[in-house]
């Protein structure tokens, strides 16, 4: 049998390696002006720093999905399912609730939840993800939603809607979860196995279910946006007058529930029409509260993460250009075995300002022609007795088909003059 990637993940090929780079470049760029720092953590933690984080509540389905493991000295770890839990231990073990806040970082790398694989739906999948930490203000809300928006547009993509909504206090909270048990425990019945285990663990989360019965009976019941408690009201309303104010497009969604419970006041998302049914490209909300819960101090903090793949599939679906691969300037072809190792040698040298390939054996000129266009390269330098006599190259723009004789110390300066004014897309595409 042919060896296979696990299912649910898959290889990111050269040709698809520019549109990777060109994304975090501009993520890079965009984040970095508004003073977010770059920050790496383990792909796996120790498995609590995951389980306080989701909390007692978490439920089966959110536990399942973890791809939890022993190691050999018997400790419990686990595959990070997302990165803010991992992000905030880092904050809590370096002491960053002494720098000067708030502390604004972003990440990017794979993250891993043991899931049902479909389209937009992977086991691998990788995330960029921002956090905005230690400040409780409204200013803070709307820069987190206003940032995701300004990442998302500054990648080429259109189209985008960004749903704001509030899970409110804790205190609004558990008096929304005792409204939810009291509408729906008498007709648990015809709940969705899975809503009923929410039910009881964390009702909140019923509102994300996406079965049909369980949608029809939650249709009459009021949202958590429209029972929220004075001081969360007067938050989200302070977060969509900035967000007004600074002509970030958005709608209120009442019905928005992040599917962690650690999730306080305001919880965003933004969707494509373009990517099928999981259409939620990010998401994100504060988590004040959720610092102390995994053993730091008591620091207020808003993040959000999007899905790069999901990120790609809008893209391409609008017809967005994806970066490509650098190509190289020039292959050279040996006619001969003496050239061979000439042009390997030139190769080296002539790759501190180029790239430059070459066919490691002699060809004879058509093949070796073939080989250059193959390799994408946008000239073939040919060498063999008659060049060396001669001390020249043969040099094919394999554009235009044009041809010239250059001598051996002009050869250098005539690479330099076809590269410039050219640049390849990738350039381009990081530049952009
Ligand atoms: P979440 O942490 O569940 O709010 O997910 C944030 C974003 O990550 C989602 O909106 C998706 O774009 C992406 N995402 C989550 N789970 C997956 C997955 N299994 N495969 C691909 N992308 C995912």
């Amino acid at each position: 049998m042919r060896p296979s990637a696990v299912k649910g993940t898959y290889d990111v090929l050269p040709d698809d390696q520019p549109r990777w780079h060109a994304l975090l470049a501009t993520t890079r760029r965009i984040l970095g002006r508004a003073g977010v720092d770059e920050i790496s953590t383990p792909v796996f933690e120790h498995s609590e720093v995951f389980e306080k984080s989701v909390g007692e509540s978490a439920d089966l389905v959110v536990q399942k999905e973890m791809y939890r493991f022993e190691d050999r000295g018997g400790r419990s770890l686990t595959l990070r399912p997302e990165f803010t839990a991992g992000v905030l231990r880092a904050f809590i073990e370096h002491g960053m609730h002494t720098w000067p806040a708030p502390v604004k970082l972003w990440s990017a790398g794979p993250a891993f939840r043991a899931e049902n694989v479909q389209r937009g739906r992977f086991r691998q999948f990788h995330q960029v993800n921002c956090e905005l930490v230690g400040g409780a203000s409204a200013l803070l809300d709307a820069e987190a939603i206003a940032l995701l928006v300004d990442v998302l547009a500054g990648l080429g993509l259109r189209g985008v809607h960004v749903k704001v909504g509030s899970v409110g206090d804790p205190e609004d909270r558990q008096r929304y979860n005792a409204y939810l048990r009291e509408a729906l425990e008498p007709q648990a019945e015809a709940l969705s196995e899975v809503s009923r285990e929410r039910l009881r663990l964390n009702p909140l989360r019923v509102l994300d279910s996406k079965d049909a019965g369980d949608q029809a009976l939650l249709a009459p019941l009021q949202r958590p946006l429209e029972r929220l408690g004075g001081e969360a009201r007067a938050h989200f309303d302070a977060v969509t007058a900035v967000l007004e104010a600074w002509g970030v497009p958005f709608e209120i969604d009442a019905s928005i529930v992040r599917g962690l419970d650690y999730y306080r006041r305001t919880a965003f998302e933004v969707h494509h029409a373009g990517i099928g049914a999981q259409s939620a490209l990010g998401g994100g909300g504060r988590y004040d509260g959720l610092i102390a819960q995994l053993g730091g101090p008591d620091v207020p903090g808003i993040g959000w993460a999007f899905g790069i793949e999901r990120v790609f599939d809008a893209l391409s679906g609008a017809g967005v250009a994806a970066a490509a691969r650098e190509r190289p300037l020039a292959y050279l072809v040996a006619l001969d075995e003496t050239a061979v190792a000439e042009l390997a040698q030139l190769a080296r040298a002539l790759r501190s300002e180029h790239r430059i390939e070459h066919g490691y054996v002699a060809r004879n000129p058509g093949k070796g022609l073939r080989d250059a266009d193959r390799s994408g390269a946008r000239l073939a330098v040919m060498r063999g007795s008659r060049e060396r006599a001669d001390g020249t190259f043969q040099v094919k723009d394999l554009r235009s088909g044009e041809q010239h004789t250059v001598p051996e110390d002009a050869l250098a300066e005539h690479l330099r003059r076809s590269a410039t004014g050219t640049t390849t897309d990738t350039d381009a595409a990081l530049a952009g």
